[in-house]
């Protein structure tokens, strides 16, 4: 059965953004999704989907927004990152908290569903870290995640309250070649390649025995509408589900990396606030809910992502354009 929905992003500039609203406009049509953003850069989408500016902060720009284009799913991807989020507290803990409840409390009086994406970083250092459970302790220690988690509880508060239809996963470390990274500790995931691609060099800014959670966008997008659409009658959980799809050390990846570029080299510049961070979330988490409750599987493994990512970026540095 086809499904259609009425769909407003925002953040949509952002790293996810920029690929799940294009994914989301193939899915449900171009005429139903509107992009938003806090940048005014319409450019990003070649003119081919909806866009206008709109401030999370603002909670009468979303209502306006939500009433205007008739909207009833919202994906709410706007936020501030786990390094910037560590410099910038406060402008953190606003973005995160004060936008997520605007963005709830505009989708109850309008009636829309609402995806939120939290994150590995919702953990912390007394959750167990390898094969992190759904229902874990979560004590995390940045603000990043202390908004992730309080983001969690408050869309559960939402859909038990007032029955809004919110929903979400835990995004690993996202791997990705169209929009760079916003400053998350996982960024490193992503920067290699291009170094790998341009200089055959790179210099990690974690250590390389870091394991972390990682996955490669096109499985993000898929988990993203997987869960929007799934039965809720088989919902146990709501926010936030586990979602893993492979999980690797900076020497790792760095290996398989070689397997393309015999002659990449890695060496380290260790920034320790970005060491701590990773050092605080899991090496890999359990997903198995999300599996058994929406069907949940990734496409990409490590060495899949590592060739697409330098066969995209290869066929970029041709023709001068990476
Ligand atoms: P990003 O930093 O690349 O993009 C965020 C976007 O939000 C930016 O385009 C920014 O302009 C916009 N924004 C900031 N303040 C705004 C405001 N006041 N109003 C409207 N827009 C505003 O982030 P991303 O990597 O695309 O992440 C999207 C979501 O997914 C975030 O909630 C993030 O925490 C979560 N997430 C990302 C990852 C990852 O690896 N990228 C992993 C786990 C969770």
């Amino acid at each position: 059965m086809k499904i259609t929905r009425r769909v407003l992003v925002t953040g949509a500039l952002g790293q996810i953004g920029s690929e799940l609203t294009t994914a989301l406009c193939e899915r449900y049509g171009y005429d139903n999704v509107v992009a938003t953003d806090l940048k005014d850069d319409r450019s990003v989408f070649d003119g081919r989907v909806a866009f206008e500016p709109l401030d999370v902060m603002k909670p009468e720009q979303i209502d306006a927004a939500l009433e205007r284009h008739r909207i009833d799913t919202v994906y709410h991807l706007a936020a501030v990152l786990s390094a910037i989020a560590e410099m910038a507290p406060l402008k953190a803990w606003h973005i995160n908290m004060d936008g997520l409840f605007y963005v709830l409390e505009a989708a109850r009086t309008r009636r829309c569903a609402v995806f939120f994406p939290s994150s590995i970083g919702a953990f912390g250092p007394t959750t167990p870290l390898d094969g992190t459970p759904q229902d874990a302790i979560q004590r995390p220690n940045t603000m990043y995640g202390v908004t992730k988690v309080s983001g969690e509880l408050l869309c559960d508060y939402f859909h038990k309250r007032y029955g809004v239809d919110t929903r979400g996963v835990r995004f690993p470390g996202i791997i990705s070649n169209v929009t760079p990274p916003g400053g998350g500790t996982t960024d490193y995931a992503v920067t290699i390649f291009y170094e790998a691609i341009k200089r055959k060099r790179y210099a990690c800014i974690l250590r390389g025995d870091t394991s972390l959670d990682m996955m490669y966008m096109p499985d993000a997008i898929k988990a993203a509408i997987m869960v929007m659409e799934a039965d809720p009658s088989r919902l146990r959980h709501r926010n936030s589900f586990n979602v893993t799809a492979m999980h690797f050390t900076p020497e790792v990846l760095a290996a398989e990396i070689r397997k393309h570029i015999p002659e990449f080299v890695m060496d380290y510049k260790v920034d320790e606030m970005r060491q701590a961070i990773a050092d605080s979330w899991p090496n890999w988490m359990d997903d198995r809910a999300a599996r058994e409750e929406w069907d949940w599987a990734p496409d990409y493994d490590l060495p899949r992502m590592t060739a697409d990512m330098i066969a995209v970026l290869r066929d970029r540095s041709e023709a001068n354009v990476l």
